[in-house]
């Protein structure tokens, strides 16, 4: 068998081009654009690089974008005055404080500052509640984005088996829950499993979100599995090369002789998360204006 590839690229510019619509049909209603606030702390050039693309994605779906920069040495106090004008600011729907912040600023408290209603991230605990109590809030892009491609791919998800590998904030425990919603029997396995190669065996769907360069290998893999792989690594550079290859948590080319289909990196799961943190900015947009969220958003 060789698997079908799970083209979360192509998936996630449908995502974008339909939450455009959105915000245009918004825009029209409301009178003003969604908009999405990001703040970047610090000069890490990754982050730099997440927040420029954010920020293009943005505009690219007619929404607004603004962008806020702290220096490295930013207060607690002086983050959490931003955040907060930015809670009360009626142009900004959604907040999202690039991730890492530099080590003397508690992420958790900054994150706990942002409006649960801005929260497009999904990171605030109020909204962790809500998903783990079935009512509506922010669930987190990378898990959202996971679970709309499992859906479109599979369907119904009632009674399969899913194995989730790694347990974090905001990939592992907020998958696991998707997944126990939509059904699914959930084993959530992490560093301290034992025998995890048997665990995954049983999995109709194995979501992997380790970040372990190729650690799944075919014969962990139940035959017709369908495989998530939200691991991002590089690999050390091959002779000659700058850069090494990005590879995710799964072994992709001997996993696709048994899974019946599984997302490549890149091009799966990583486009999806921005698609998904648009897509969460524009709910926010009609929420906070008092609007009814469109059916298919
Ligand atoms: P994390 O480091 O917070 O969590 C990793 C989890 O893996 C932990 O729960 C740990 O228990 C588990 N783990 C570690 N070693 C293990 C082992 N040997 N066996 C089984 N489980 C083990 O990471 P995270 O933030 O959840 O991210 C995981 C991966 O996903 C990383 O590679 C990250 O780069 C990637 N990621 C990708 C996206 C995306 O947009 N595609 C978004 C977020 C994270």
């Amino acid at each position: 068998m060789t698997a079908t590839r799970i083209d979360g690229k192509a998936f996630a510019a449908r995502l974008r081009e339909r939450v455009g619509e959105h915000a245009l049909a918004f825009a029209e209603a409301a009178g003003r654009k969604p908009g999405l606030a990001v703040v970047l702390v610090g000069d890490d050039p990754a982050s730099e690089v997440y927040v420029g693309s954010k920020g293009k994605a943005t505009v690219a779906a007619n929404m607004l974008s603004f962008k806020y920069r702290l220096p490295a040495d930013a207060s607690e106090e002086q983050l959490i005055k931003l955040v907060d004008d930015l809670n009360q600011d009626d142009r900004v729907d959604g907040i999202l404080v690039q991730l890492p912040l530099p080590g003397h600023l508690d992420e958790q408290s900054i994150i706990a500052a942002i409006s649960p209603d801005k929260d497009v991230d999904g990171f605030h605990v109020i909204n962790a509640g809500r998903l783990s109590v079935g009512q509506s809030g922010f669930v987190p892009c990378t898990p959202l984005g996971c679970m709309m491609l499992l859906t479109d791919r599979l369907g119904d998800l009632s009674g399969l088996e899913a194995v989730v590998i790694g347990r974090s904030n905001i990939v592992g425990k907020p998958m696991a829950q998707l997944l126990l919603d939509a059904n699914a029997t959930v084993t959530v396995a992490h560093s301290r499993t034992k025998d995890l190669a048997s665990v995954v065996k049983r999995a109709d769907i194995v979501v992997a979100a380790v970040g372990r360069p190729q650690m799944i290998t075919k014969d962990w893999l139940k035959d017709g599995a369908t495989v998530i792989d939200v691991g991002i690594n590089r690999l050390p550079p091959e002779p000659g090369k700058e850069k090494g290859k990005l590879v995710g948590d799964v072994a992709y080319d001997e996993a696709s002789e048994v899974a019946s289909a599984i997302t490549p990196v890149p091009g799966g799961v990583g486009p999806m998360t921005i698609a998904v943190l648009l897509r969460n900015t524009a709910v926010a947009a009609y929420r906070n204006a008092g609007l009814k969220v469109p059916e298919g958003l």
